[in-house]
């Protein structure tokens, strides 16, 4: 292939329900000639992040929706191949909203990068000391507060974020109790992530089991997923617990939103607060966090999985995966290799 020629995934049509590899069209063509101050960005590694769903949408939310026709937008750790932009120089690695595509044209728009330091493992800064890592960091440690002995309990506990977010919990002396879906995730949250214990959402009563495993009731509930399992979360609270609101998936793909909480209420009994936050809030505090994350994953004190699939052409199927719990850790897909320029 013509490294003048691009494969790119646009979005074609607007997701009804659940996200389809339909929704997206897949095409080849020609790099654009670079400007001043541009330059060329060969993807290495597509991050796949569930809030592309909403991205997807017609409306506005925290950033603006993508325009049908226009590449997906999605994070990516890539390599500077050409450069107009002296403070680019060809070879660096670095990652950006690059988007579902090989090459990326990088110094307008969203197309910004932030160089990898170097020798970070490539997959690193697009989950467990990237947006993922920091989303548990600055959740868990700002919103949370967690003091030594207190009871918390995770959802999407094996994901990307939630892993991240139970092992930190635990980092500063709490008891963590994580919700998962299917055997082998809960297995690995007990055994490999040394939560306290885990249940299965999938086969078990997740009210019943989160009142036999937190019996005096939920400190910090960091949520990721919304619907029933917040809402037997909020059965358990604790006096004065604080519900991290980071993500809602079981709604993201209902053409409707989802019936609210049932156990509201109990905010009030208990005297709680439930707080969301959006990452980008924190961007000046990105370094801290990631520095913190790098040192605790190099000491071995925070463990993560990563999923990657391989091949451009399979972007949309491995997207669609994190919406059916498919994905082992953080979702990738490996579309290049760096080379020495
Ligand atoms: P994950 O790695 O956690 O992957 C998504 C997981 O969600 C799946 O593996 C699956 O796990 C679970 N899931 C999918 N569908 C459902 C469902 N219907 N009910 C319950 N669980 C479901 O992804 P991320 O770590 O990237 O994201 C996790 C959450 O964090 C998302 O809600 C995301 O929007 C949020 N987030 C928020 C940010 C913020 O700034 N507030 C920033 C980044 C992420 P299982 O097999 O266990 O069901």
């Amino acid at each position: 292939m013509s490294d003048r020629v691009n494969r790119q995934w646009l979005l074609a049509r607007r997701p009804q329900g659940m996200v389809s590899p339909a929704d997206f069209e897949f095409v080849e063509r020609p790099i654009p000639e670079l400007a001043e101050g541009e330059y060329l960005v060969r993807n290495l590694y597509i991050s796949f992040d569930p809030t592309m769903r909403g991205w997807m949408e017609d409306r506005e939310s925290y950033m603006p929706p993508v325009a049908l026709g226009d590449v997906m937008r999605c994070s990516t750790v890539g390599q500077v191949t050409e450069s107009k932009n002296p403070a680019y120089a060809r070879g660096t690695i670095l990652t950006g909203l690059f988007g579902m595509q090989e090459l990326a044209v990088g110094g307008q728009g969203f197309m910004h990068g932030t160089p990898v330091a170097e020798g970070t493992p490539l997959t690193w800064p697009l989950g467990v000391t990237g947006l993922t890592g920091m989303t548990a960091y600055f959740g868990m440690l700002e919103l949370g507060e967690p003091k030594p002995g207190e009871t918390v309990l995770v959802s999407g506990a094996a994901g990307a974020t939630g892993s991240v977010a139970a092992q930190i919990a635990k980092l500063e002396g709490c008891r963590v109790v994580g919700i998962a879906g299917g055997p082998e995730k809960c297995a690995w949250l007990e055994k490999e992530a040394g939560l306290d214990a885990a249940i299965d959402y999938k086969s078990e009563n997740v009210e019943e089991r989160i009142r036999a495993l937190c019996p005096d009731g939920v400190d910090i509930y960091f949520d990721n997923v919304a619907g029933p399992i917040l809402d037997a979360a909020l059965a358990n609270l604790a006096l004065r617990a604080r519900v991290v609101m980071c993500g809602g998936i079981s709604g993201y793909n209902e053409e409707k939103p989802p019936p609210g909480p049932q156990n509201l209420m109990n905010v009030i009994i208990q005297r709680a607060r439930m707080e969301g936050f959006i990452i980008i809030d924190y961007v000046s505090r990105f370094p801290e966090a990631a520095a913190a994350l790098t040192q605790w994953v190099r000491e071995g004190k925070i463990v993560h999985q990563e999923d990657v699939q391989v091949g451009i052409e399979n972007a949309p199927e491995t997207f669609v995966r994190l919406f059916t719990g498919q994905n082992l850790g953080k979702q990738l897909l490996k579309v290049g290799d760096p080379v020495d320029l």
